[in-house]
């Protein structure tokens, strides 16, 4: 992915002009890159699953892996998530600051399919960073901020990092100076069982067992559908019932069709079921798109889902690299 720099990134104080702006800025969908205590995040509105596919453009992720939905304090939290008493107990101790819990995804929880990989756990932590909490404050949703570097790249512990990486593809930056930690969260998972340790972190494993009061599973002692095998490789994922067929221009009987663009192809106008990612072509609207359209046409009762061809270019590689993991599960 290569999205191109035509946007005037703002370099904003982190002072309460600044915090206004930043705050105004993401309730209209933008991207802003703000610091954390751990290092500097990309954040964007995490309810809006538009505004979360400008993330991975911007970052240019090949793939949409789940990101941590930043909230303001517990309760913002325990509306997102199903804290059980391991997670309660680790919430208290370490919130706000560097953990981030993968729970349950509660019911009527904001967090978009997008934010979360189409996965139904979500990963959930209170910052510790005045800046960040003004701005969860103010805005009263969560935030979905993966590190606000390219893919591949290092993690931001200053502003003018960030400037350097991503200045041109995001909108504004809010300067609050050098990150104290600079190392990124710990991420254990309490979702049934036992809790485990995905990524080692700001917290140590040490001080995470002493408030547990016994010893962390490792993820590869498991084999949970959400356990990543290393950070950013989820082992499984949400993958639709229905076999996927890509680069489709003809419907088989009892399949459902995917498309993208305002011209759909003649042989797929007699699909038992129709999701169009974008009819204006617009990549960013078909990734906000994706996860939603995969599940109603799962959930159509189709036997299968033709995909219509997408471009593979900008969001459109993060795409097909979802797609076609669903068309391998299924062969
Ligand atoms: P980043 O946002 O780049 O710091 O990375 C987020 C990390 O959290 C990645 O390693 C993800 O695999 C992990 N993660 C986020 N959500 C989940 C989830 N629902 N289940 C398992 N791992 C998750
Ligand atoms: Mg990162």
């Amino acid at each position: 992915m290569n999205p191109q720099a035509t946007t005037e990134t703002e370099i904003l104080r982190g002072d309460a002009d600044g915090i206004a702006r930043a705050t105004a800025l993401l309730r209209a969908g933008a991207c802003v890159a703000l610091p954390t205590e751990t290092v500097y995040g990309l954040a964007a509105d995490a309810t809006d699953a538009r505004a979360v596919a400008g993330i991975f453009e911007a970052k240019g992720r090949p793939r949409f892996n789940p990101l941590i939905a930043h909230c303001a304090d517990f309760e913002s939290a325990a509306r997102e998530g199903v804290f059980n008493a391991d997670a309660r107990r680790l919430a208290e101790a370490f919130w706000p600051g560097p953990l981030t819990l993968v729970v349950p995804l509660a019911d009527g929880a904001r967090v978009c399919d997008l934010a979360r990989a189409g996965l139904r756990s979500v990963a959930l932590r209170v910052p510790a960073h005045p800046l960040a909490t003004a701005i969860l404050h103010a805005l009263d949703r969560p935030l979905a901020a993966p590190s606000a570097n390219p893919s591949g790249r290092i993690s931001p512990t200053s502003a003018a990092h960030v400037a350097q990486d991503l200045g041109g593809r995001i909108a504004a930056i809010l300067d609050g100076g050098d990150t104290v930690i600079g190392l990124e969260s710990t991420i254990v998972a309490c979702l049934d069982g036992e809790p485990r340790l995905l990524r080692p972190g700001g917290v140590s494993r040490a001080a995470l067992e002493a408030i547990l009061g016994r010893a962390l599973a490792d993820p590869s002692e498991h084999s949970e559908p959400t356990a990543p095998v290393a950070p950013g490789m989820l082992t499984s994922h949400y993958a639709p019932r229905a076999r996927v067929r890509l680069d489709a221009r003809m419907i088989a009987p009892g399949e459902a069709a995917l498309l993208f663009g305002g011209t759909v192809p003649e042989g797929m106008v007699n699909a038992v079921a129709v999701e169009n990612l974008s009819e204006t072509g617009d990549l960013r609207e078909a990734a906000a798109a994706l996860f939603g359209a995969m599940r109603a046409l799962d959930e159509s009762g189709a036997d299968g889902i033709a995909v219509a061809p997408i471009p593979d270019h900008g969001l459109g590689e993060a795409i097909m690299d979802r797609l076609s993991r669903a068309a391998a599960d299924r062969g």
